[in-house]
């Protein structure tokens, strides 16, 4: 089963892509994690990346698709792949569909998670993870239970993205809604689109995409 987690930065794609990745043993596919792990080794790829990250622009089509097709070829995709941050342009998109029918696979579906651009700058300015596990949390929704404490590890470091902040966030957000949500058209003329409520809590968000799986295995 492959999926497409489609929404704009903030949205929660990285959280149900996790919850799916857990019940379901697909694998979650993140351009971004891929990107910041990249800067993390200091790699060509990731020091290139950085700058354009900061200011909330999108890295080039041939980088991206690079790193996707590579990831294609691992052994622990076959299950099938989340893809959570890609395709994010149109030349994207197509070079997927050429990656995926060269392997003999189908995308099976799009789900869009339908935000509020104004609630999502909120969402995102307060958002940050616990250093050691990745859990993440919120400065207005979603505090551990002990201050400092994170609740699924007992970490006491936490870590902010640079481009989690208010300005870079509506930057993201301009280019989200100039060059990837014109995808919505492009997979709703291919008939596998599926529109979810992004705003509902996370459990009901995880309901929702539960029951267009069921509709796809049906
Ligand atoms: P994300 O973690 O998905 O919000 O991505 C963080 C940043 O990484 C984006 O603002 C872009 O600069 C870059 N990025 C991630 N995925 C892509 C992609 N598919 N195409 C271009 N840039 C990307």
């Amino acid at each position: 089963m492959n999926l497409i987690l489609m929404g704009p930065p903030g949205a929660g794609k990285g959280t149900q892509a996790k919850i799916l990745e857990e019940k379901h043993g697909f694998k979650q596919l993140s351009t971004g994690d891929m990107l910041r792990a990249a800067i993390a080794a200091g790699s060509e790829v990731g020091l290139k990346a950085k700058a354009i990250m900061d200011r909330g622009d999108l890295v080039s089509d041939d980088v991206i698709i690079g790193i996707v097709s590579d990831l294609m070829d691992r052994p622990d995709v076959k299950k099938g792949v989340i893809f959570d941050g890609f395709p994010r342009t149109t030349a994207q998109a197509e070079a997927l569909d050429k990656m995926l029918s060269g392997k003999g696979q189908k995308l099976n579906a799009v789900i869009e998670m339908k935000v509020d651009d104004e609630a999502l700058v909120a969402r995102i300015a307060g958002r940050y993870t616990c250093a050691k596990c990745g859990q993440g949390y919120n400065d207005n929704y979603a505090k551990p239970k002990v201050t400092g404490v994170c609740d699924n590890c007992g970490g006491t470091e936490f870590i902010r993205r640079p481009d989690d902040n208010e300005k870079t966030m509506r930057d993201r957000l301009a280019v989200y809604n100039k060059q990837t949500a014109p995808l919505v058209s492009y997979y709703k003329a291919k008939g596998n689109l599926h529109v979810i409520d992004g705003m509902a809590n996370i459990a009901d968000v995880t309901a929702a995409t539960e029951s267009v799986l069921s509709k796809l295995k049906g």
